[in-house]
């Protein structure tokens, strides 16, 4: 049985009560995956861990690895509280589906430094007052491959042209140009803005487009697109997501004002 006894950099994913005193507690290794920690006494208040296993931390961890069985942890330094998400309800709960959806996306044990990189830099967006939205559907499109979900959204499946509005066609798995909606006569009729952003998403990190603004009728478009590809290619639900969806729903019903007011114009800046 191999050990390792090490500092590795994490991201703690869920914290669960285990026996009358004790936790375990999902850390997303960047060094060694996904593990899962036994965490003595966690809720004795002068825990040397206990800052460093708040929902949403990010911290160097010192302990043991084990390849078989639950992981141990010794120390910890460098902790950093994603403090938004702690305390204001919607960023919790868009923080708290993005751990779901990294947790969902790959095996425990797989190292991922692609996909521990991006969430760290889409928690770091939320926190520094990006749109939680726009980070949540940049998460969303680059974890797609990580489902083995592969649409074609950068070229017409005909063609090859880039040329936007594009429509989005199941019988292609991908993206066809104007001159082509014809091949498809069930295609998507998605709405252009959404396709247009979705490519985007694909292929940037939150902080290279930080100050990207999207229209309000273009995030819902956005957001039905995305949950359409999640339907079609990924096939889970979690329940976090639902959450976000009710919360929306609730919001709309009762006219709770909750999300700032958007700028009037729409375009990509970094
Ligand atoms: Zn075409």
């Amino acid at each position: 049985m191999v050990e390792y006894y090490n500092e590795f950099d994490g991201i703690v994913l869920s914290i669960r009560k285990h026996r009358e005193k004790d936790a375990l507690v999902k850390i997303f290794t960047r060094e060694h995956g996904k593990r899962m920690f036994f965490v003595k006494n966690i809720k004795n208040p002068n825990h040397a861990l206990k800052a460093a296993l708040l929902p949403f931390t990010k911290a160097t961890y010192l302990g043991r690895i084990k390849e078989d069985g639950l992981c141990f942890l010794q120390d910890s330094r460098d902790i950093e509280h994603f403090s938004k998400m702690q305390t204001d309800i919607h960023l919790n709960a868009y923080a708290t589906y993005l751990n779901n959806l990294a947790d969902a996306a790959i095996n425990d044990g797989i190292v991922s430094h692609e996909l521990y990189d991006l969430l760290y830099s889409c928690l770091e967006a939320i926190q520094n007052g990006m749109d939680a939205e726009v980070v949540v559907n940049i998460f969303e499109m680059r974890v797609l491959k990580f489902f083995g979900a592969d649409p074609q959204l950068q070229a017409c499946a005909v063609c090859h042209s880039q040329e936007e509005p594009f429509d989005f066609s199941v019988k292609f798995s991908g993206v066809l140009c104007q001159k082509h909606f014809g091949e498809d006569n069930r295609r998507q009729h998605a709405n252009p803005a959404a396709i247009h952003f979705a490519r985007i998403f694909l292929h940037v990190s939150p902080k290279q487009i930080a100050s990207v603004q999207v229209k309000p009728e273009t995030k819902k478009a956005l957001r039905e697109f995305i949950d359409f590809l999640y339907e079609e290619y990924v096939g889970i639900r979690l329940k976090s997501k639902s959450f976000i969806d009710d919360m929306f729903e609730w919001e709309q019903q009762f006219q709770i004002p909750v999300r700032k007011p958007e700028q009037p114009e729409e375009g990509e800046k970094s």
